[in-house]
């Protein structure tokens, strides 16, 4: 039988990079999970799987992203 067990399922943030403007406004918000590079060019996801503590924190960056990059999904 397969593993049907429920577990707390992880959160887990994805950005859009063909969207992103790199704006930075996410970084602000939550620079444990969003790091912009050196260059100010790439935006970075330094945690794609959210440690509880940190959903509220993508959730926020998700709603101030100005061009709707950022997607948190709670399985
Ligand atoms: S807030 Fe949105 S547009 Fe700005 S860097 Fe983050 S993902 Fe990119």
């Amino acid at each position: 039988m397969a593993d049907a067990v429920p577990t707390m399922a992880d959160a887990t943030v994805e950005v859009n990079h063909d969207v992103c403007i790199v704006s930075g406004m996410c970084a602000s918000l939550a620079p444990e999970i969003f790091d912009i590079d050196d260059d100010g060019l790439k935006l970075e996801v330094l945690q794609p799987t959210l440690p509880p503590e940190l959903v509220a924190k993508a959730r926020s960056a998700e709603a101030c992203c100005p061009v709707e990059a950022i997607q948190v999904t709670e399985a």
